[in-house]
């Protein structure tokens, strides 16, 4: 199954990837991780890519077409994969289905996780990831059992440098501007199925798999 996942920053996206990619057992293709492992190892291009996440605009769409190119490679995307927070542009798309077209794979579904602007910026403002795992929690929103610390390896969590109220306002206008295009895209090519994601978790999980149902696991 190759699917397309869109939604906000805020939206929840990464969450139920998570969600998807233990189910599925297909790997999450998020580019945002990559590019973060990139801006850790302090490579002259991750010092680059870290300083424009901070200021919340997008990395150029060379760079991000050839991270993704080089990751299709890996023989773990054969049985399909789940695309989170890619493509985000117009030629991201195109370029996308290129590839998708060479390497005779196509898309199976496309969901789009919606939701107000103000409950997006809220979501982000003061949202906590686990350095370790990516995975992300908020004190109001999604709870960790334990304050501050990741349920899933106890790593404590941090509050990522794009998670501030002023970089969340950025993120999501970028998003409105450059990505709305490419949903209408997808949508135009009858992929896109809504999901309301103002609900709560495993609400959103359910409706996410009704959503998948009929749709060739393999
Ligand atoms: P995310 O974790 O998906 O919200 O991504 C964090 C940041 O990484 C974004 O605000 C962008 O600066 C950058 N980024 C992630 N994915 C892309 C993409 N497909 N195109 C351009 N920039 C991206």
């Amino acid at each position: 199954m190759n699917l397309l996942l869109f939604g906000a920053p805020g939206s929840g996206k990464g969450t139920q990837a998570e969600f998807l990619k233990e189910k599925h057992g297909i790997p999450q293709i998020s580019t945002g991780d990559m590019f973060r492992a990139e801006a850790a190892r302090g490579t002259e291009e991750g010092k680059r890519v870290d300083a424009i996440m901070k200021s919340g605009e997008l990395v150029p769409d060379d760079l991000t077409i050839a991270i993704v190119r080089e990751r299709l490679k890996q023989p773990d995307t054969k049985p399909g994969m789940i695309f989170d927070g890619f493509p985000r542009t117009l030629p991201q798309a195109e370029a996308l289905d290129q590839v998708m077209r060479e390497s005779g794979r196509r898309f199976d579904n496309a969901l789009y996780l919606v939701a107000p602007e103000a409950e997006l910026i809220a979501r982000l403002s003061g949202r906590l990831t686990c350095p370790k795992d990516g995975r992300t929690f908020h004190p109001k929103f999604n709870p960790p059992p334990v304050a501050g610390i990741c349920p899933f390896d106890g790593t404590p969590l941090i509050q990522r440098k794009d998670d501030t109220e002023e970089t969340a306002r950025t993120r999501v206008q970028v998003y409105l501007r450059d990505t709305m295009p490419v949903i209408d895209y997808y949508r135009r090519q009858g992929l896109v199925q809504e999901i309301d994601a103002l609900r709560s978790i495993p609400e959103v999980r359910a409706e996410i798999e009704k959503a998948l149902e009929g749709v060739n696991a393999a």
